[in-house]
């Protein structure tokens, strides 16, 4: 859980996975109320009514590893990577490579997505999931105090 200010959040520092050192991005969330994905059944134009209405853009500022930063990029690379290949396998009717290349595209998309989003929102609030357990352990006693200045975070 992050505190907003605005449409802006700020997590603490180090990496969202494993809590080392990295480097500090800002992610542009959209954010919908779960209630609006039932429209999709409608299609998806009937979506794009409560979706335009009620959805919420915000930022976050997190850090990220060198590792899971990479790890990040090759998951989403190797999804793509493997999509493509099955586009190939369907042109050039090589069915028996489809198998494990789907295989390999789920997974790959399964680890790409294991990265940080919003779950829920309230008044002032976000929920984000996708942290690591290293990261989650120093939550609580953010959360008791302001936002940290990072001057203060020495150690
Ligand atoms: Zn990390």
């Amino acid at each position: 859980m992050a505190d907003l200010q605005g449409n802006q959040a700020q997590l603490p520092q180090g990496c969202y996975k494993c809590n080392r050192q990295g480097s500090i991005k800002n992610k542009r969330f959209v954010w919908v109320p779960p209630w609006t994905f039932v429209f999709l059944l409608g299609g998806v134009f009937l979506m794009a009514i409560p979706y335009l209405f009620f959805k919420r853009i915000v930022r976050v500022q997190y850090t990220v590893c060198q590792k899971h930063n990479t790890r990040h990029k090759l998951a989403i690379a190797a999804a793509w990577l493997s999509f493509s290949a099955i586009i190939c396998c369907i042109i050039l009717e090589l069915f028996t490579l489809m198998l494990p290349l789907l295989v390999f595209m789920v997974v790959s998309i399964v680890v790409a997505s294991d990265s940080l989003r919003i779950t829920k929102m309230g008044e002032g609030r976000i929920w984000l999931a996708g942290c690591g357990p290293e990261f989650r352990k120093l939550l609580p006693a953010w959360q008791a105090s302001e936002i940290p200045s990072p001057k203060g975070s020495g150690g």
